[in-house]
């Protein structure tokens, strides 16, 4: 079922050839997506971009989409859930700041593919996600993949991860209809957290604690898969 949808979805975007010619040549692709779509847009951090380059994104999309891995656009990864357009992946990563001794936690973890950006720029990453069936995929690909600094739960991120907490950064890739008041307090001073917030219309958050205040900045108007609450339900 989840390949009919992708495969009407790539009709639907007009790539009738989905299976003539597969093309290899994905590192060639990554460079020219790092290039064009990322570095042409502003975005300046070198680790981000080297991580943009490292990470393999064609192993974290469906086998029938690998070819569009490298496209300026989200994709389908199964159960309606997306894999973030690349630019947004590294613009709400270089709002991060990351220097490497981080311990980071991610809500909606989906492919795994923003957790593996992550773990190439800080210690230790958490990430948490509602469907069962994404997180043990994206479980079973991190390690088959090699990334080892990566910790996966089945959970609601809403509520944040409290054992592991705080957090020296926070990446939420669902959108939340409300501020989760739950994440801010287990983000660490002087933390930085990035959400898309909003029903329908979202905006792109950057959040900071200094000297436990919280500061707000919007960054841009994002359109993000909506945060489930019980399965069907929208936060
Ligand atoms: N970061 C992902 C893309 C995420 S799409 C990647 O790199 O592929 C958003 C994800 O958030 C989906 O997988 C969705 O199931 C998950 N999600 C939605 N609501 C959630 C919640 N309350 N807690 C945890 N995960 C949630």
């Amino acid at each position: 079922m989840e390949n009919l949808i992708n495969i009407v979805f790539c009709w639907v975007l007009g790539f009738g050839n989905l299976f003539s010619g597969p093309d290899k040549d994905f590192k060639t692709k990554r460079e020219s997506m790092v290039k064009t779509q990322i570095e042409n847009r502003g975005i300046k951090d070198k680790k981000v971009l080297g991580a943009m380059l490292k990470v393999e994104r064609h192993e974290f999309v469906p086998l029938e989409l690998r070819n569009y891995a490298y496209k300026d656009r989200p994709l389908p990864i199964g159960k309606g859930q997306t894999i973030s357009q690349p630019y947004i992946v590294a613009l709400m990563t270089e709002l991060l700041e990351l220097k490497g001794g981080e311990k980071v936690l991610e809500v909606g973890t989906g492919s795994g593919y923003q957790a593996a950006v992550l773990s190439q720029l800080a210690k230790n990453i958490y990430t948490i996600e509602i469907i069962p069936e994404l997180a043990g995929g994206a479980e079973r690909l991190l390690k088959n993949l090699g990334y080892e600094n990566i910790k996966i739960k089945v959970g609601d991120g809403w509520l944040g991860w409290e054992d592991h907490a705080p957090f020296d950064a926070i990446i939420v890739t669902c959108a939340p209809g409300e501020m989760p008041l739950k994440l801010i307090e287990q983000l660490a001073e002087n933390g930085r957290m990035v959400l898309p917030l909003g029903t329908g219309y979202q905006e792109l958050k950057l959040i900071r604690k200094i000297n436990g205040v919280i500061k707000i900045e919007n960054i841009a108007s994002v359109r993000f898969v909506p945060m489930i609450k019980k399965m069907g339900e929208k936060k």
